[in-house]
């Protein structure tokens, strides 16, 4: 994987690599990501590969940040606490919707067995799956599809990721996951504070949990034109 990036110009992304990546895993720890396999893995997948641009000098900072097709990529520490939150373990079949810049999907691949991800637009997609090629990541696959339909061909999954908001979860993504699956998703009105919220599927029913507010970018239907 490739160094964190060396240097900077204004205050509040300079220190050194080593600094950096110290305020990066203590903004995680501060946010409440205390998961021992999720923070080495996000101390190892270096988000500076999926931030393109003036933005790059950006990319240790817990913060959101634009990237193509005007979408963005999550801020860390609500990476870390979605990741936290899907309890993945490293024989699972992980599906995530909203590919964006391919970041969260990395960080799945390396806690589970396959990790599928999708997004509308074809040009993310695209470029999520040259940064995995050159990672050496083999065990994700970007997919331009419209992730309210969820993947059928690849269904059911042990785990769901949505990264993008829907009002209420959609039924496909629900009839695919497992008995015993876990998805974590946002719910809400796209201009609204969202609900972040885990549904278990158990043998008696769906279980719902609300974790915490979050504001993600709206799922909407159909594939983008680029
Ligand atoms: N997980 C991303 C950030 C997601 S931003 C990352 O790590 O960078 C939300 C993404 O959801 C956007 O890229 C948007 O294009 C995508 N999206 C919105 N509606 C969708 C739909 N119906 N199907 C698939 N992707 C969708």
């Amino acid at each position: 994987m490739s160094a964190w990036q060396p240097e900077d110009t204004d205050d509040e992304a300079s220190g050194s690599p080593a600094e950096r990546k110290m305020r990066f895993l203590f903004a995680l720890r501060s946010h409440g990501v205390t998961d021992s396999r999720v923070l080495s893995v996000m101390e190892k997948v270096d988000r500076g590969r999926f931030v393109k641009g003036v933005f790059s000098s950006r990319a240790y900072d817990d913060m959101p940040l634009p990237i193509s097709c005007g979408q963005t990529i999550s801020q860390p520490s609500v990476v870390g606490l979605m990741t936290q939150a899907l309890q993945v373990g490293p024989r699972d079949t992980v599906l995530e919707i909203g590919t964006g810049s391919g970041y969260q999907a990395a960080i799945l691949s390396a806690l589970a067995r396959r990790v599928y991800t999708v997004d509308r637009w074809k040009r993310l997609s695209r470029e999520a799956q040259e940064i995995f090629t050159a990672m050496g990541l083999t065990n994700v696959t970007a997919l331009a599809r419209d992730g309210s339909f969820g993947l059928p061909d690849q269904a059911p999954f042990d785990r769901i990721l949505v990264t993008a908001a829907a009002e209420d979860p959609p039924g496909p993504l629900l009839a695919q996951l497992k008995p015993g699956g876990i998805m974590v998703l946002p719910v809400g009105q796209s201009d609204t504070v969202q609900q972040l919220i885990r549904v278990r599927r158990l043998p008696e029913g769906f279980d719902y949990e609300e974790l915490r507010p979050v504001r993600f970018v709206p799922l909407v239907e159909g594939l983008g034109n680029e």
